[in-house]
């Protein structure tokens, strides 16, 4: 396995790879890696062979979090990601640093932002302001620095999914959009490398989002006609109000491709909600 630090370098492989008729499977990450991340390398792996070259870069984005979010403590752990990586035979981990990815130098400062504009404006685009923006311009820049043939996103990050593959339609991205199911621990909660925070009985709190979204998969799958949406939000605020230290920050239900809200919920309605534990920002979604 190689540690790719330099853009530079990155390219130069990426380019060699090209001519060389080389496949190319991408796997973005902000590190901190579980089993979440670690499947999404198995499915580059199996989509461009052994043969094929899987790149898993490692980089929490300073342009994704908000002036008060978690990002000088989001939990950075790269020497356990590297022996994960190099277990789960990874070929290379790109690690670059700020420095080269957003310089701030005088003479040529970073000015250049990718904005989508209609899919992030609701649900994790109205909580948080800017963060979309981020994430389209930087999957971009990576994009352009790693050439893959295809890149594997997690479902966990749905609305981040459906986005990353309207920007690469808009802009013409040579590059296919995998997107692999969510990962869950044993009780349901989705593995995220923020549960890190959970700490005491926040862990347990936790669990509410997985019983909202079942709660909501039983009620859509099992009434005689469509739930109103405002209904079934109602019924889940309280299930969160009940939990002690949660928050709801919404619960959304959106058709799957536009990420438009639906007035009635039925059976194949997508569920999208984030919940404060304590401090710790969480979200999860499914189709019910
Ligand atoms: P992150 O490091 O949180 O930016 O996530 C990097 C990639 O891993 C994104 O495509 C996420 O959607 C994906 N991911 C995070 N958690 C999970 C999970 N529990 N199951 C599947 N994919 C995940």
């Amino acid at each position: 396995m190689q540690i790719v630090t330099s853009i530079g370098a990155m390219q130069r492989l990426a380019k060699r790879w090209q001519r060389r008729g080389v496949r190319v499977g991408f796997v973005p990450t902000m590190g901190c890696l579980h089993k979440g991340h670690l499947s999404l390398a198995r499915r580059a792996r199996q989509l461009v062979g052994r043969r094929g070259r899987v790149v898993v870069s490692i980089y929490v984005n300073p342009t994704q979090f908000g002036p008060k979010e978690d990002f000088a403590r989001y939990p950075r752990a790269l020497a356990r990601d590297l022996t994960l990586c190099r277990r789960q035979g990874v070929d290379i981990v790109f690690v670059p640093d700020n420095r080269q990815m957003y310089p701030s130098g005088r003479s040529s400062p970073f000015s250049t932002y990718v904005v989508e504009e209609t899919l992030s404006q609701r649900m994790e685009g109205a909580s948080r302001p800017a963060h979309f923006r981020g994430v389209t311009t930087v999957v971009a820049k990576l994009f352009n620095i790693v050439q893959p043939e295809l890149a594997v996103f997690g479902a966990k990050d749905f609305q981040q999914a459906v986005m990353v593959r309207r920007m690469v339609h808009d802009l013409n991205f040579p590059v296919k959009i995998v997107v692999a199911p969510t990962v869950r621990e044993s009780d349901g909660l989705a593995m995220s490398s923020r549960n890190k925070y959970l700490v005491g009985g926040l862990r347990d709190s936790a669990g509410v989002l997985w019983r909202a979204l079942q709660a909501a998969r039983e009620d859509a799958r099992n009434a005689a006609r469509p739930v109103p949406a405002a209904r079934l939000k109602a019924k889940l605020s309280k299930l969160v109000a009940a939990t002690p230290a949660a928050r709801l920050d919404y619960v959304e239900f959106v058709d799957p491709d536009t990420l438009r809200p639906v007035v009635k919920v039925t059976r194949g309605t997508h569920m999208a909600l984030a919940v404060f534990i304590g401090k710790t920002r969480l979200i999860d979604n499914g189709r019910l």
